[in-house]
């Protein structure tokens, strides 16, 4: 990684902190109409215009929400773009700014603050998104990077958790899974990389996988392609912790119960080969994986035909009455209760 052992690294104090702003934030320009003043002034000036402005932050430490041993600068930054536009896209809305504040130990050198930045931009040029702000200070040990991200709806767009009726469709888009699965099989190089470092790696079976970890991609595209089909979700979140917790915010906001069947959740092939590999049950890791940032809404039972056989979108089950629960139907026809257990749950199996 890079750590500040080599000397011809360039040491953030020899920038100062507007220095080290002014350096990581020239080649970002701005996109949305909707941002009048981005980074520059004590604070940015938006737009709101006549909709409704969307906000999320997330907060992620080194060591705790990411390992550096195998999680490249370029794609952390990335992927800490992806969580919160996928939170605005969750909302189904259209995402336009972030900010973004980073606080470093001085062991990272001014060159790895410049690939995590080629990370965040790379997500900024392909979403449209303008960077509009944040501060970066240091930290006694580590890193930590907290984006906020503003987005905007119609009022009348706007879906939350909390609309999902009895008898509506429990719908998907993508698959699951296969983010849980590539850092399995990440953590698991780590440790053959502690013991024989000059053992290669043969990833080629894990390709999606590791992407699905490393490089996740926010679904921009459902809220318009729910437009386009003339469907609108009564509740709708996205997948951070895994299926069965995000089925949890939907039930226990709506007041209402839920069966998912086993055999409609959709998963890629590496996901089931390799769950074989590991000795792991697709379905828990499908259900309690996390980090798919895959979009989970309910939609009425009367739009089942125009959502039916679109490629982007599986329905997994049904919305039922607050009292019957939360419930898996098995492929052998059982039904099991469902756990609220996000993806932690899994480390300790
Ligand atoms: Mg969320």
């Amino acid at each position: 990684m890079l750590e500040d052992k080599n000397p011809q690294k360039t040491s953030l104090s020899e920038l100062g902190e507007f220095g080290l702003i002014n350096h990581i934030t020239q080649h970002f320009k701005v996109e949305n109409p909707s941002t009048i003043k981005a980074v520059g002034d004590d604070a940015a000036v938006l737009d709101a215009s006549e909709k409704q402005t969307l906000v999320t932050t997330d907060l992620l430490i080194e060591g705790v929400h990411f390992d550096l041993s195998y999680m490249p600068l370029k794609h952390l930054g990335y992927k800490a773009v992806m969580v919160n536009l996928s939170d605005v896209y969750a909302m189904n809305g259209s995402a336009e700014q972030i900010t973004v504040s980073i606080a470093v130990s001085n062991r990272f050198p001014l060159e790895a603050i410049e690939e995590l930045y080629a990370g965040i931009q790379l997500a900024c040029n392909t979403y449209k998104i303008d960077l509009i702000g944040g501060d970066t200070t240091s930290s006694t040990k580590g890193m930590l990077i907290s984006i906020t991200a503003i987005g905007k709806a119609n009022k009348e767009d706007v879906i939350y958790r909390n609309g999902a009726k009895e008898t509506d469709l429990i719908v998907v888009s993508g698959d699951l899974g296969a983010a849980y699965l590539g850092l399995q099989v990440l953590e698991r190089e780590k440790q053959v990389f502690k013991v024989d470092p000059n053992n290669q790696p043969d990833l080629d079976n894990y390709t999606y996988l590791i992407e699905r970890q490393l490089k996740p991609e926010a679904r921009k595209d459902v809220p318009g392609i729910l437009k386009e089909l003339k469907v609108k979700p009564t509740a709708m979140i996205d997948i951070s912790d895994g299926l069965s917790s995000e089925l949890f915010h939907i039930c226990t906001q709506s007041k209402v119960g839920c069966k998912i069947y086993e055999d409609k959740l959709p998963l890629d092939p590496q996901v089931i080969s390799t769950c074989e590999e590991f000795e792991l049950d697709s379905t828990m890791v499908a259900l309690s994986g996390g980090e798919d940032y895959e979009l989970l809404f309910t939609v009425p039972i009367d739009d089942f035909e125009k959502i039916k056989g679109n490629p982007n979108f599986s329905v997994i089950g049904h919305i039922t009455a607050e009292n019957q629960g939360l419930n898996l139907v098995t492929r052998a026809n059982q039904e099991i209760e469902l756990k609220a257990q996000g993806w932690n749950a899994l480390k300790g199996d």
